[in-house]
């Protein structure tokens, strides 16, 4: 459960933590907030000397940590992060700033200038809004401390040599940690107990919710309205205007859309009123088929690929390339720049890194595949969403004009061009994910595994490639594993790899001490799924695993936006739908699995893993 509303607005970012602490990690998992951990690299080797307050000290060290990290994911990694937080907790006695005690002597000399007195806590934190334009790390910056005051009591030389000896102060600012034995030596604190912890919670949601929403109508300047706000109020939303980052879905004030994390929240009006507070998220909701549908035209009509290896081009020449009216491709092309698809100059359009990465047919990472399917079948199967209401049923035969009973056989494989697509599709999606799901957990003590339902390979490649001891077979229909060399990478894990045709709910499984299935049971009603969890668990060994990959709701199921669409895109294209960690730690405990973990990756999926008992 998330208690703090800026922190679920926050769900669907991705949001790392840029230190190690487990007490950090603690905190913050525990407000509900789902982040990566990528601990800092930076020294912590500025000149304390050199700053006027011991926090300028702790938040120029915050920022510091936080920035590295930011850069390091943006060379090396395939999506900056949206968010990246860093801290940094100093003690502070009689103007010393004290850090971790380097050996045993340091912890008694900090813990004797504490003894019986009172001395400060200071975290400093930087919030670091990222954002990619042109290939370059945009950094914004938010940085605040917090102090709290903590009084020691009076400590005897034994207990505290005593508390030394338990090793607890090694690794803490200060030589105590408040949250364990440390608490014994403290009389009283004055402020807040987690920045002492390490992490200031209160005022960190306070800082992110300046940051990501801004105040409600009801909470400024309160203005009578009759009817529906002015017209001048809705002038200023275009179509384009969102800023792509729908969680919090509102932007104070007119002006041109931002990229994400670009917005300087010194520009913002500090006292808004109703007419300038529309409903923005709602006005996103409404007109978001619109920005999906440009973004599925431009790839269609091969927009990106037309801008491939290529210097700017004009709307003119774009046009003819694709063959489409000047008219009409230069406004896609305009939404495709607000978009921060196209970067837009006087030499005319060319590819942002996000287009080039994601959006050419042939990238390495292309989602194009997946694109194409969203535009040929997924946007029609929408469009009937109301009868998928009213049946409580699939609306595949509505679009594909066809009849059956065999959801991949009949419908989604009803030919090979509808088999090759779906098959591109479920490549592009996993590819961009499949690291992520192979490292959420070590699976280094497996050495064998089936991918039930395993399709192209895509997860089965990245496991061979991440567990060099792991031998991967993928378990599919055969018309699907036929069509699946045109998948295969090179490498030299591809020798272990291999490909057994079959049906899963008939033939026998191959041996394997892991078992995985892939967004394999959310096609399935429960019945079918109750089937397949008892054929794996038949075929599991005890001490063998179960891979389960799915996006996971939320338990109450009315937090995470993106499950929760899933979950109906699931009623009108097979006969399944989402479930939550609860939902599938009850099944998977039903078919004798038990130890069942979950890691949210932030991804397109999450992984529960499962030992079969
Ligand atoms: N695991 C892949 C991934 O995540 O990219 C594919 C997921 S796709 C939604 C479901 C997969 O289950 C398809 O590859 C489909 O061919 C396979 N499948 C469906 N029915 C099957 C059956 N009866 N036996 C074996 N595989 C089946």
């Amino acid at each position: 459960m998330v208690l703090y509303p800026v922190i679920r607005q926050l769900l669907e970012r991705r949001v790392v933590l840029a230190s190690a602490s487990p007490r950090r990690q603690d905190i913050l998992t525990n407000a509900g907030l789902r982040f990566e951990v990528v601990p800092s690299r930076f020294k912590e080797t500025l000149r304390k000397a050199a700053f006027p307050t011991a926090y300028a000290y702790a938040m120029e060290t915050a920022k510091q940590k936080a920035l590295e990290v930011a850069a390091r994911m943006h060379q090396k990694d395939l999506r900056t992060p949206d968010i990246v937080i860093g801290a940094d907790t100093v003690v502070v006695a009689e103007g010393e700033i004290l850090e971790k005690p380097v050996d045993k002597p340091d912890a008694y000399r900090m813990l004797s200038r504490l003894n019986g007195k009172e001395h400060s806590v200071f975290t400093g934190v930087a919030i670091v809004r990222c954002s990619c334009k042109d290939g370059r790390l945009d950094a914004d910056v938010s940085e605040f401390h917090e102090e709290t005051r903590v009084r020691f009591s009076q400590l005897s030389e034994e207990l505290l040599w005593e508390y030394i000896h338990s090793g607890e102060p090694l690794d803490k600012a200060g030589g105590y940690g408040i949250q364990a034995l440390g608490a014994m030596l403290v009389e009283h604190i004055h402020g807040d107990f987690f920045n002492v912890v390490g992490f200031p919670l209160n005022r960190f949601c306070k800082e992110l919710a300046k940051l990501y929403c801004p105040p409600r109508p009801e909470d400024v300047q309160r203005v009578k309205h009759d009817s529906i706000p002015s017209v001048d109020t809705f002038e200023n939303l275009s179509d384009v205007e969102s800023d792509g980052s729908s969680q919090c879905g509102a932007r104070v004030g007119g002006g041109p859309p931002q990229p994400p994390g670009m917005k300087n929240t010194k520009d913002r009006d500090p006292n808004p009123t109703v007419e300038s507070l529309p409903p923005m998220g709602l006005l996103q909701l409404i007109n978001g088929f619109k920005a999906s549908k440009a973004l599925f035209t431009a790839c269609k009509m091969k927009v990106f690929d037309s801008l491939r290896d290529e210097a700017p081009l004009s709307a003119l020449e774009i046009a003819r390339k694709i063959d489409a009216s000047e008219h009409g491709t230069g406004q896609l092309l305009d939404v495709c720049a607000a978009f921060g698809l196209l970067e837009k100059t006087e030499r005319g359009y060319s590819n942002t890194d996000l287009a080039s990465l994601y959006l050419l047919s042939d990238g390495e990472y292309s989602l194009h595949g997946f694109i194409m399917r969203n535009n040929d079948l997924v946007w029609p199967l929408f469009s009937h969403l109301e009868f998928a209401m009213r049946e409580g049923t699939h609306q595949l035969h509505r679009v594909l004009g066809t009849m059956g009973k065999h959801l991949f056989q009949d419908f989604h494989y009803g030919s090979q061009e509808k088999r090759q697509q779906f098959m591109a599709a479920m490549h592009s999606l996993i590819n961009v994910a499949a690291r992520q799901v192979a490292t959420a957990f070590d699976l280094s003590q497996f050495t064998s595994a089936c991918d039930l339902g395993g399709c192209t390979g895509t997860l089965a490649h990245e496991l061979a490639r991440q567990y060099p001891g792991l031998k991967v077979t993928v378990f599919d229909l055969p018309d699907v594993i036929k069509d699946a060399k045109c998948f295969q990478p090179d490498g030299p894990e591809t020798a272990r790899v291999s490909f057994v045709p079959g049906d899963f709910f008939r033939d026998t499984y191959p041996e394997a001490d892991l078992y995985i299935v892939c967004r394999v049971l959310h096609d399935w009603p429960d019945n079918q799924v109750h089937q397949l969890l008892s054929r794996i668990s038949s075929s599991c060994k005890p001490g063998g695993g179960l891979l389960v990959v799915e996006m996971l709701l939320d338990e109450e199921k009315r937090e995470n936006q993106g499950a929760l669409l899933q979950s109906l895109n699931m009623l009108v294209q097979t006969m399944g739908r989402e479930r939550s960690l609860g939902e599938y730690r009850h099944l998977l405990e039903m078919h004798g699995f038990t130890d069942v973990r979950a890691v949210y990756t932030g991804s397109a999926v999450d992984v529960v893993l499962a030992t079969r008992a």
